[in-house]
């Protein structure tokens, strides 16, 4: 598993921003294995405790992007989609026969 992966994996567990080393992200971080805290200036360390590389943030507000990094794209639902194509006279296949009811209808 790549960092990118342990840190999305850390971050579905923990239902909170995960980065791993070497990404360039400030704030305040708990390593996700032993819960040692960092306030990160600079790139994210492994954890001088255990070794971790996956760091969860801690601080409140929206996810951070670290530097050099796009912020995650929100895709535009209108972007690249086809105009709704109109057809018309296309044939849907024979109208469902309506139901008759009949009263007084001998079954013998
Ligand atoms: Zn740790």
């Amino acid at each position: 598993m790549s960092p990118a992966q342990g840190a999305q994996e850390a971050e579905r567990r923990l239902g909170k921003p995960c980065f791993h080393v070497g990404q360039r992200v400030p704030g305040f971080f708990g390593c996700v294995a032993c819960q040692f805290q960092i306030r990160n200036r600079k790139a994210l360390p492994t954890c001088p405790q255990c070794g971790e590389i996956i760091w969860c943030y801690l601080d409140d507000g929206p996810r951070p992007v670290p530097e050099g990094e796009d912020p995650v794209q929100v895709p535009d639902p209108t972007a690249g989609q086809q105009p709704v194509k109109v057809e018309e006279g296309v044939d849907l296949g024979a109208p469902a026969a309506p139901v008759i009811v009949e009263e007084g209808v001998k079954l013998e």
